[in-house]
């Protein structure tokens, strides 16, 4: 199968190298000519636009930032769409919101163009070893379509329902991974000034109901206080507030969404945008983010 890549950031690369690795041909695109050498070297091939990438592949990957950015990729000038061949398949993989997504589906129907929303759960560690989980929205056809690809990049692949399906899910995944962090977060802060060692709790923890992957993987990394983003504060802030965005169009009440939202608001006000969502730990401890 011929995949095309677009976007080669944290996620985006490993993603694309895994399709690599599973023996497809792949067409590479990203703004940045350095992005796309580790791939090339790889072995994929080097586009200079999205629609050099769509004339050439079966289905065309974006994992981009956010609703914008996929909108120019695949609707801008020299886009996906006008490169677009007949039975192409197109496929987000960036976290935007579920209204977006719909809006970018029924704009790409329109140009003769299947478009499935699929964002993943995982982070930059299932990125690379090939076990993210995929929530996908779009048709029954299309979906399998572009099935190949995410099997080379996923292990978990749940086809949820109709265009912005895949991003409701990937909304709830991120209600609960931004408010389990900060649960790790002022756990952990709260052992080292209640004079326990973090470690310890981490450890005894594990193996009770607080037990999460949240603890395991970003317990370890509080602990030892790496803040080196696989995802970044900013990205966060940007998921929450399509969590929050979306709870006012539908007149819902999410307590807890709403606190962390404006956590990871101090975060990115605090200089921490960059750095992991884990970093989270650093404004506990210093509230204010002042020095
Ligand atoms: P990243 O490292 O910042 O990569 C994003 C890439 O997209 C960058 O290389 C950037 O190019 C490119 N890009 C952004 N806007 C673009 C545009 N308008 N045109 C062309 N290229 C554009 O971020 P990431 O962590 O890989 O995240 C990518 C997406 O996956 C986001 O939607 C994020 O929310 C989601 N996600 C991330 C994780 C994670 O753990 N990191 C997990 C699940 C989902 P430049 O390098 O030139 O800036």
């Amino acid at each position: 199968m011929k995949i095309g890549f677009l976007g080669l950031g944290i996620m985006g690369r490993p993603m694309a190298l895994n399709t690599l690795k599973a023996g497809h041909e792949v067409v590479v695109w990203a703004r940045r000519a350095e992005s796309m050498l580790p791939l090339a070297e790889a072995g994929a091939r080097i586009a200079t636009s999205p629609a050099e990438v769509a004339r050439q592949v079966d289905v065309v990957i974006s994992m981009v930032a956010d609703a914008p950015d996929v909108e120019q990729v695949m609707l801008g000038e020299n886009g996906v769409a006008s490169g677009a061949q007949a039975g192409l398949v197109a496929v987000d993989m960036s976290t935007i919101a579920p209204s977006a997504a719909k809006d970018i589906a029924a704009k790409m129907k329109a140009r003769g163009i299947e478009f499935v929303d699929a964002p993943v759960s995982g982070g930059e560690v299932g990125a690379i070893a090939g076990t993210l989980s995929i929530m996908a929205g779009g048709s029954e056809a299309a979906f399998a379509r572009a099935k190949p690809a995410f099997e080379c990049m996923g292990k978990n692949i749940v086809h949820i329902g109709d265009s912005g399906a895949g991003q409701v899910a990937k909304a709830c995944n991120q209600i609960m991974t931004g408010m389990g962090v900060m649960a790790v977060a002022e756990a952990l802060c709260f052992a080292s000034k209640a004079g326990a060692n973090p470690a310890k709790v981490r450890e005894a923890l594990l193996g009770g109901f607080a037990y999460s992957k949240i603890l395991e993987n970003h317990g370890q990394r509080m602990i030892d206080r790496n803040f080196k983003p696989g995802f970044k504060s900013w990205m966060h802030q940007k998921d929450l507030n399509i969590v929050m965005q979306s709870a006012h169009e539908l007149g819902l009440m999410l307590p807890g969404s709403a606190m962390t939202a404006q956590m990871f608001n101090a975060m990115v006000g605090s200089g921490l945008g960059e750095e992991d969502s884990i970093a989270v730990l650093k404004l506990l401890e210093n509230p204010s983010g002042q020095q």
